[in-house]
Parts: structure tokens; sequence; C-alpha cells
């Protein structure tokens, strides 16, 4: 099987949506609408659809040039990093298929971050420090829901929203700490304050584990 491509393009649209939704999220011990006021003091306080709206018409007109910049920087990086990325993937699921052959990253104005699992796209902060890491961390999530998918829910039967969303986050951040991918990212996967007891316990079990069946059926 040919690895999948990832688009790198911008959605301002997406981005408005992104702002509604969030500024008033609260998820894992992580205030997404405080994470947004934080980069934009001009939304402090704010919550109807119109202001919200111009207010991101208004960012992207004064700085389109600077995220564009971002994204031709993320997709060169990304090309010289996707053979080894999807090798080690591969490698760790023992399986290199992918629910689809292309997936969009879209260049975003708010750490957010969200990845939408029904049509593989993502989203990324254009002033992030480590974006490869973060492009990692979202193809991480979608080979993992695929493979609990076709692989584990057959046999494990229905597995709650809450416990899978939680598995995928703490996965990520022992898989992502691996030196193979550490390599790429070059910068340590935190993950969500509210998850740290559970990655250590599920840690463990990882490295005990013979596979990524064998892991999935003990940590569910
Ligand atoms: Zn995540």
């Amino acid at each position: 099987m040919s690895d999948p491509v990832v688009d790198f393009t911008t959605n301002i649209d997406l981005d408005k949506h992104v702002c509604v939704d969030f500024l008033k999220l609260k998820k894992g011990g992580i205030d997404f609408g405080k994470t947004i006021v934080s980069n934009h003091p001009q939304l402090k306080g704010v919550s109807d659809r119109a202001t919200i709206y111009h207010y991101v018409t208004d960012y992207y007109e004064s700085q389109l040039k600077n995220i564009v910049k971002e994204q031709l920087d993320l997709s060169r990086s990304w090309r010289e990093a996707e053979e080894v990325f999807f090798k080690n993937v591969s490698k760790l699921f023992r399986s290199d298929s992918w629910q689809f052959n292309k997936y969009a990253c879209y260049l975003s104005m708010f750490n957010c971050n969200p990845r939408f699992l029904h049509n593989g796209t993502f989203q990324v902060y254009y002033k992030k420090e480590s974006k490869i890491g973060t492009v990692m961390h979202e193809l991480m999530h979608f080979k993992f829901y695929d493979f609990v998918k076709s692989e584990i829910a057959p046999k494990h039967g229905i597995i709650p929203n809450q416990n899978l969303w939680e598995l995928s986050e703490v996965f990520n951040t022992i898989v992502l700490n691996l030196p193979q991918f550490q390599a790429l990212s070059k910068k340590k996967e935190v993950g969500y304050p509210e998850l740290k007891k559970k990655t250590v316990e599920l840690e463990r079990i990882y490295h005990q584990s013979t596979d990524m069946s064998d892991f999935l059926h003990k940590a569910l």
C-alpha cells in the first residue's frame, strides 16, 4: 500500500467554527477558551457569532502572508519526514493501511489543533513550535481509530467514546515519545494534564505487550 498524502492549506470558515465551538470547551484539564484568549485577547468575553466571524476575517486579512509562509515551511519539512514516519507507524501497528489516501492539514490561527475523523482533516496552529509533532499526533489518531474500528471493536464490542478518546491520547503520549518519532518531532509529547496518571499505568502495560492488539485488549 502506498503512503497517504498530506495536503497543507488554509480554511478560514473552519477557523470561524472552531473558534465558536472551542471558546467554551474544557477537556482533559485544558481550557481551550483560555488558550484562544491568550493568543487573541480581543476575544475575551466574546461569544456572539458575528463578532467572532468578523475578527477571524480581519485576522486573515492582516496575517495571511505569515500563515502561508508557515504553511509552505511545514509542507517542506513534512516531505522530508513523511517516509520515515509512515514506515514507523506501519511497523508499530503491523499494518500499512489508511482509511483515506489524502489527509488535509489546515494551518489555523488558534492553538486548539482539533482533528475530524470523518473526513481526515485536522488543524495545526500556525505559530506552534513543533508543527511536525502536531501533524504526527493527528495522523497517529487517524491510524489508531482505524485500527480499533477494524481490528479491535469487532472482538471487543462497544467501546464508549470517552474511553476511546482517553486511550487515543494516552497512546499518543506513549508512542510519540519513542525515539523513532522523537527523532522527527524533536519535541517531547506532553499530553493532557488529567490523563497523566493513566499514561504512567498504561506505559507499563504497553511495554509488556506483544503487539498493538494485545496492548489494546489489555488497555480497554
Ligand atoms: Zn490528540
